[in-house]
Order: structure tokens, then sequence, then C-alpha cells
């Protein structure tokens, strides 16, 4: 682990109901009662509960985030949420350019700059992801897949603003599959060095760079041990605070 403060978002996806948010107060008391966490935590649940997380995970240093922005302020957008709005109701991250939101809804590497570029203007910090899908890994290719993506997805205001990275190979989301350690380390590796590329050395070595995809308290200890792996992006195992907490306490 580099000297990057390691960050651990949990996204909840289309999951919770209010009731949900008695999994907060538990992980606000495990984070409290606990050894403090060396890493940043966020939790990005769905819109409706945004508020009241960003509310009652204050006391406990739990932070907010959206888990997707729309790429205009405001506007005849039925249904979209905007990255001002997600501010407003306390957030201080957002993921944008999940491989759900570029599957299911034809998010380009254009609209996901755009979106990284709203959330920056809200005062948010994005979380950008990437990631290849297991074709593009059997040919070869995920190195090549990721860095077009970074280049296109990552707004240069980025050089000013901070922003997150997420490598999530989209075959690992959700399916307890993982890479090897090497490959993650390869791949964190290449990443890095697009970040110090285009961003010069000492801006490109200070963006957090998160693993995500089946990150799970079996095996995040040794993942969040690999070089520039700066955190983890968790979905199904952040929906169990004492899940969450093992991980976080990984770092
Ligand atoms: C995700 O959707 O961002 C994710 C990493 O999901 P999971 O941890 O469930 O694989």
């Amino acid at each position: 682990m580099s000297t990057i403060a390691p960050l651990i978002a949990g996204n909840w996806k289309m999951n919770g109901l209010t009731h949900s948010l008695e999994e907060l107060s538990e992980l606000a008391r495990l984070l409290t009662t606990g050894e403090a966490p060396r890493a940043v935590v966020v939790v990005c649940p769905p819109a409706t509960l945004l508020a009241t997380m960003a509310s009652q995970g204050a006391s406990s240093g739990i932070l907010a985030g959206g888990q997707d922005c729309h790429a205009q302020s405001a506007g005849a957008h039925t249904g979209d949420i905007s990255a001002s709005m997600l501010a407003d109701a306390g957030a201080q991250f957002v993921i944008v350019g999940h491989s759900e939101r570029r599957a299911d809804h034809g998010e380009s590497d254009d609209l996901v700059r755009a979106k990284a570029e709203a959330a920056i203007g809200a005062g948010l910090k994005p979380i950008i992801c990437v990631g290849e899908s297991d074709a593009q890994r059997d040919a070869g290719e995920a190195e090549a897949v990721v860095s077009a993506q970074l280049a296109a997805s990552i707004p240069d205001a980025a050089e000013h603003h901070e922003v997150v990275v997420a490598y999530e190979p989209i075959w690992a989301i959700g399916t307890g599959r993982t890479p090897t350690l090497e490959e993650i380390h390869d791949i964190h590796a290449a990443i890095r060095a697009r970040l110090v590329d285009r961003f010069g050395l000492s801006r490109g070595e200070t963006i957090r760079i998160l693993y995500g995809g089946s990150l799970k308290p079996q095996n995040a200890r040794e993942i969040l041990a690999v070089d520039n792996v700066n955190g983890g992006l968790v979905g199904g195992a952040s929906l169990l605070a004492k899940d969450f907490y093992t991980i976080i306490s990984a770092v």
C-alpha cells in the first residue's frame, strides 16, 4: 500500500429501504468502538436514502456518495439527478461510469467524462469506473481497453481536482470471481503509468486507484495489499455492516 490514504467505498446499487439504515448504524457502531479505521469510508446508497445517510453517518466519519449523476446541472431530465442535488443532500463523492450504467444505459466514455466534470463542478469527487469484459481479457486486450477508457473518461480537470479511479473488471462484479493478485498488480501498475503520463509524476501518483469486483472479507487483505491498490469499491459485501467493516479493517 502506498502513502495515499486508502478509501473503501460501498456501492449499495438498487438495494436498500429505510430499515437498511440499521446496517449503517451498525457500521457506525463498529467503526467507533473498534480500532480507528485507516481508510476513508464512503457509502453510496440509493438516492432515496442519501440525505438521511449523510446526516446519520457524519458523527462516525462515514461519508456519503451518489451512484450516478446527470451531466447537466438542472433541467428537463425526468427521473435523473444532478451532481448539485447530490451535494445538496450531503454527498461528497459520486460513482460515474459504473459498468452497470455503461451496459444498462449505454453510457459512453464521453458521457462519463461529462458526468465527472459535472461532479467536480458541484464540488463532488467522482469515482470514475473502468474495466474490461471477460472476452476482452481473454483476448489479451484488458490493458488497452482500460487505457482507452481512462483517456476518454477522466476529465482534464483531474489535474487540479480530486478524482478517484476504480478498476472493476466487469466479469468480476457480483460473480465471486476475481483476477489473480498478479493480474491486479499488473493492471493497477498500467493505470498508474497512464495517470503519471497524463498528469505528471506528483499528480499522477496521488490519484487513488480502487479495485472493485467480488471484494469480500475473505480476499480483502491480500487484494488491498497489492501495489497501487489504494482501496476498494465494494458492491454486495457492503450491504452487511459486519462484512463491510471486515473489509475496511483489512486495510
Ligand atoms: C460493484 O458493483 O461496484 C462491485 C464491485 O460489486 P461486487 O462487489 O458485488 O462485485
